[in-house]
């Protein structure tokens, strides 16, 4: 037996450090997990439980050149702290998750917030404003053992050397250990999986031409612009 047409190599981190990269399966991302910018929205946090969506990992890309994507005139960035997962979880307390965490790095959510506005306004799921090809910009990877432990480490984002977001992880509504635990009861985790945790306040519109400067204290350096 063999594949029909060959299938596509799958998306992989590099690891700051390594000459092995991590190669991405699930990219889940967490909703309303800084009370500020849950605010700007006009929403409150959900400080129950956390709320998810996902990515296509083909809609993963690294930093460097990136398109703007079609079908926007609101395409906006939301810098975030990642976690990459290194085994497997499967309803694990939150004291457990915390051993099978990677390390970390620095993304961008992007999204096409006119989408997700109308989605939200018509109560249908997110799919067009979240789900957009190369919307999940990452960058290299800090194996957890060189990173240290996640305190208050700072958070930030230039577009065009202009500071527009700035926070620490310290803010994060529900911490890491709560999310993967949370999501070990509906899901069987593994390496592979990565969680981007959500935005601090400070979300805007990029245009073609700016330039972003996304960066958690302690990871790689993730430098965008959008072509
Ligand atoms: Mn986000």
């Amino acid at each position: 037996m063999s594949y029909l047409f060959e299938p596509p190599a799958p998306f992989a981190l590099p690891i700051e450090g390594q000459e092995d990269v991590y190669p991405v399966s699930r990219i889940f991302c967490v909703g309303r997990n800084y009370a500020a910018h849950a605010a700007e929205m006009g929403a409150e946090v959900d400080r129950e439980a956390p709320f998810y969506f996902t990515v296509s990992p083909h809609h993963a890309c690294l930093g460097g050149e990136v398109a703007y994507p079609d079908g926007t005139d609101d395409y906006h960035h939301e810098v975030e702290c990642v976690v990459a997962l290194s085994g497997a979880a499967h309803q694990l307390s939150p004291t457990q998750a915390a051993d099978v965490i990677f390390g970390y790095g620095v993304g961008l959510d992007m999204t096409r917030r006119d989408r997700q506005a109308e989605a939200k306004a018509t109560r249908r799921p997110w799919c067009l404003g979240k789900d957009v090809e190369g919307s999940a910009i990452l960058g290299a990877l800090t194996p957890q053992a060189e990173f240290g432990a996640l305190a208050s480490q700072e958070i930030s984002l230039r577009v065009n050397d202009e500071l527009v977001q700035k926070s620490d992880v310290s803010l994060m509504v529900h911490s890491i250990p709560e999310i993967i635990s949370h999501l070990s009861h509906y899901y069987h985790l593994g390496a592979g999986d990565i969680i981007m945790t959500g935005t601090p306040e400070g979300v805007g519109p990029v245009q073609r031409g700016d330039v972003l400067q996304a960066r958690l204290e302690g990871c790689a350096p993730l430098d965008v612009r959008f072509v």
